[in-house]
């Protein structure tokens, strides 16, 4: 619209005393009105100058209607909670496992009250805060020694770091991964000034091959789980235990950095076989390292267990400072452990277990009752149907196994030249919901994976205002 009569915008004075701003001073700070007014008023400047908006435009009605939704824009936190529907239950980009609530009362007990962080209350004395777990990890484990650091990076770090620093580091060339994130076992080594030795070849590595590459430069044999890859068909891989035995012979420690490493046997839940901290040390591991927030269900940690002469290195080493674990974390982890000394109730109270171990049947049976809501509030090109499908445990535990799971699949009923555009339309409307839901687009299709939907209220209550542009 133009006018002869140029326009002015309202002052910031006048827009002040604007009744809905004088609501929005209250409720979001003055200053951040009059920051979010000037903002306002000079990106609108230019167009007013030329005659490209209306006198509605600039009314102060509606700038104090805009100023609004920039203010609670602002205010929304970026940590978001989402609905994972990925159908990877572990899933890395979306903060891995979910606290159980005995976890979420121990980091609000520490976060608001002080606590005995590293002072033993028995004596009075200044205590270490690696005690607090200690003797949890110990009994679950078997370690004769413990101690915790920010992640299981961190845990490989400092070990090698501690033990291998100015030394070579045997490795089988199997094993020489990348787990994703950059983080790639040479890279590591070299930054904790270990001098990589490769022995064997990717798909087989024999005991003569860690044998023949034993010198007196030689200051560690490293085992990595590989997590995110398999190796099948004509391979080779040496024991632990033997490794180990070969090891010890020539005065050098093992170290098993295991990724995720279960505490129990997760076979008696049905789930994938994967190795035990527990038996990763029966078999003569010297260090062993793995993740707090992988399948051990618990926040963020990287542990490092076994013998206490290597731990007590360990823990003396200046970069155990920088990546020690937080109070938060410890009493997370502290409460996270108490729950696997009853492994009987372990899959009800742990969520991470309890959403890995979910029957099929009951994900399918909730996927046959959510499919109307979801068909009604797609409408007409979409066909919504409830199908069987197979997820992942994610976070580099069993790539190759999948869990039989259930999920809601949409599938765009349009030419399939419109079928992507249609997918990326719908992904992008769903992440735009209050709570962002998130699922993944394969097969001209995309799968909602119900695995981990327990708050079915909330995530149904928001469907209605699912706006997908076509
Ligand atoms: C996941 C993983 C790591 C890294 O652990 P974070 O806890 O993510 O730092 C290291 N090594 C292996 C084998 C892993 O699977």
């Amino acid at each position: 619209m133009s006018s002869s009569v140029a326009l002015r915008l309202p002052s910031i004075d006048g827009l002040l005393r604007h009744p809905a701003c004088l609501l929005l001073a209250e409720r979001y700070g003055r200053e951040s009105l009059l920051a979010s007014l000037r903002q306002l008023l000079d990106e609108l400047r230019f167009s007013v100058l030329n005659g490209q908006l209306s006198a509605v435009e600039i009314s102060p009605d509606v700038l104090a209607g805009r100023v609004g939704e920039r203010l609670a824009q602002q205010q929304r936190s970026n940590v978001r909670r989402v609905f994972n529907l990925t159908g990877t239950v572990l899933h890395t980009n979306l903060g891995r496992a979910l606290l159980p609530d005995e976890a979420i009362d121990a980091v609000q007990m520490a976060a608001r009250y002080p606590l005995n962080l590293e002072f033993d209350l028995a004596s009075g004395k200044r205590g270490d805060r690696d005690e607090l777990i200690e003797g949890l990890i110990r009994e679950l484990t078997g370690a004769e020694a413990v101690t915790v650091v920010n992640n299981n990076a961190a845990a490989v770090l400092l070990t090698l770091n501690s033990l291998g620093a100015r030394k070579e580091g045997i490795i089988s060339r199997g094993e020489l991964i990348e787990i994703g994130g950059a983080f790639r076992i040479p890279d590591i080594m070299a930054r904790a000034g270990v001098r990589l030795h490769e022995v064997g070849t990717t798909n087989r590595t024999h005991a003569r091959d860690y044998e023949a590459a034993i010198s007196p430069r030689s200051g560690l044999i490293m085992r990595v789980h590989a997590s995110n890859y398999s190796i099948e068909g004509f391979t080779a891989r040496v024991p632990t235990a033997e490794l180990a035995e070969l090891a010890h012979r020539h005065g050098l420690p093992l170290l098993e950095d295991l990724g995720s490493g279960s505490l129990l046997d997760l076979t008696r839940w049905g789930l994938p076989a994967e190795p035990t901290v527990r038996q990763a040390l029966l078999d003569g591991a010297d260090i062993v390292t793995f993740s707090g927030d992988k399948l051990l269900g618990g926040p963020q940690a990287g542990l490092i267990v076994g013998r206490k002469e290597l731990i007590a290195k360990i823990k003396k080493n200046p970069l155990k400072r920088a990546l020690r674990v937080d109070k938060l974390t410890l009493a997370a982890l502290e409460a996270v452990l108490g729950l696997y000394r009853d492994p009987d109730r372990l899959a009800e109270r742990l969520p991470s277990l309890r959403l890995l171990t979910r029957p099929q049947a009951d994900i399918l049976g909730q996927a046959c009752r959510l499919q109307p809501a979801m068909a009604e509030a797609l409408g007409e090109p979409w066909q919504v149907s409830a199908v069987q499908t197979l997820g992942m445990i994610g976070s580099g535990s069993q790539p190759v196994a999948r869990l039989p799971s259930a999920a809601l699949c949409l599938r765009p009923q349009v030419s399939k030249r419109m079928r992507g555009r249609c997918l990326l339309n719908l992904e992008a409307a769903l992440r735009q919901l209050p709570i962002p839901v998130l699922g993944r687009i394969d097969d001209d299709a995309l799968w909602l994976d119900l695995r981990q939907l327990d708050d079915e209220p909330a995530w149904l209550a928001q469907l209605p205002q699912l706006q997908v542009e076509s």
